[in-house]
């Protein structure tokens, strides 16, 4: 079965080490909540996994059915199924939506795909998303509120279908409604592909909407806990000092 396994991850930014050994396995179909306190390198994971240069892994690995995914270029990646939906999603002037979601689609395919399918599916991601028809043709991210950004990049991860993706606070910046549009749409897409996934995210209600299979706490860029959905529920409610007291690892 397709796994992400993560083993004893240590990543630096600009010298400082901020992941002092994350383990973490995720198979097809898994949904695993990733919490913590702000600044505990929760982005960084995800940003070393993807492979962007700022985060230097200095020990441990990564790989996706055996394979190193630390040995690939980032390009090559996202090609073997993985997607990272940022916390920050940048603007591309320049680069229309419809345009940038169809290099991406046809870098990891044979033959490119047909106008007419690509466009099918896009106008798709965009109704169960509830977007303005517009976005297709607009330039990607620009001038967006933040909760399109966010959107958007749950189009790109319909329209890409990776094997593994991570969701960085995607839910952030969402008003109720959108939380449970935004939430159903990523259910489906798991139902129609199978992928696994780590949801980055503060709130409850948000993954209450996706039933996480599993729950996982990382402070001080170690994962100091792990359970199941009840493990956000406590969190919702009282917080992470008591973890900090239980584990007796500081923020
Ligand atoms: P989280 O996502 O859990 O809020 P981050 O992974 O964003 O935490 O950040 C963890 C730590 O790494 C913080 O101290 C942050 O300032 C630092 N950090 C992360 N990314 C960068 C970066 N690109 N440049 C400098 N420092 C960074
Ligand atoms: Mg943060
Ligand atoms: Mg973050």
């Amino acid at each position: 079965m397709p796994e992400l396994k993560i083993r004893d991850l240590h990543v630096s930014v600009e010298d400082q080490e901020i992941l002092k050994g994350v383990d973490l396995t995720v198979r097809s179909g898994e949904r695993h909540a990733l919490m913590g306190p702000n600044g505990n390198g929760k982005s960084t994971l995800l940003a070393a996994i993807m492979g962007n240069p700022k985060y230097k892994v200095t020990r441990g690995t990564v790989t996706l059915d055996g394979q190193d995914v630390l040995a690939m270029p980032v390009d090559e990646r996202s090609r073997a199924g993985l997607f990272l939906g940022m916390q920050y999603p940048s603007e591309v002037p320049g680069v229309t939506n419809s345009d940038f979601l169809r290099t991406a689609i046809n870098a990891r395919r044979e033959t490119p795909i047909s106008l007419f399918k690509f466009i099918k599916e896009m106008d798709r991601a965009i109704s169960e998303l509830e977007m303005k028809p517009d976005l297709a043709h607009r330039f990607l991210n620009e001038g967006f509120s933040g909760g399109e950004k966010k959107r958007n990049e749950i189009v790109q991860m319909m329209l890409l279908k990776p094997r593994f993706a991570m969701l960085d606070e995607i839910d952030s910046g969402l008003d109720v409604d959108a939380l449970r549009i935004v939430a159903d749409a990523i259910g489906e897409c798991q139902k129609e592909t199978g992928l696994g996934m780590i949801v980055v995210s503060h709130y409850a209600r948000f993954l209450d909407y996706l039933h996480p299979t599993r729950a996982h706490i990382l402070v001080d860029g170690r994962i100091v806990m792990s359970g199941g959905p009840e493990l956000i529920e406590k969190v919702d409610g009282e917080g992470y000092d008591w973890i900090e007291k239980e584990t007796g690892v500081k923020a």
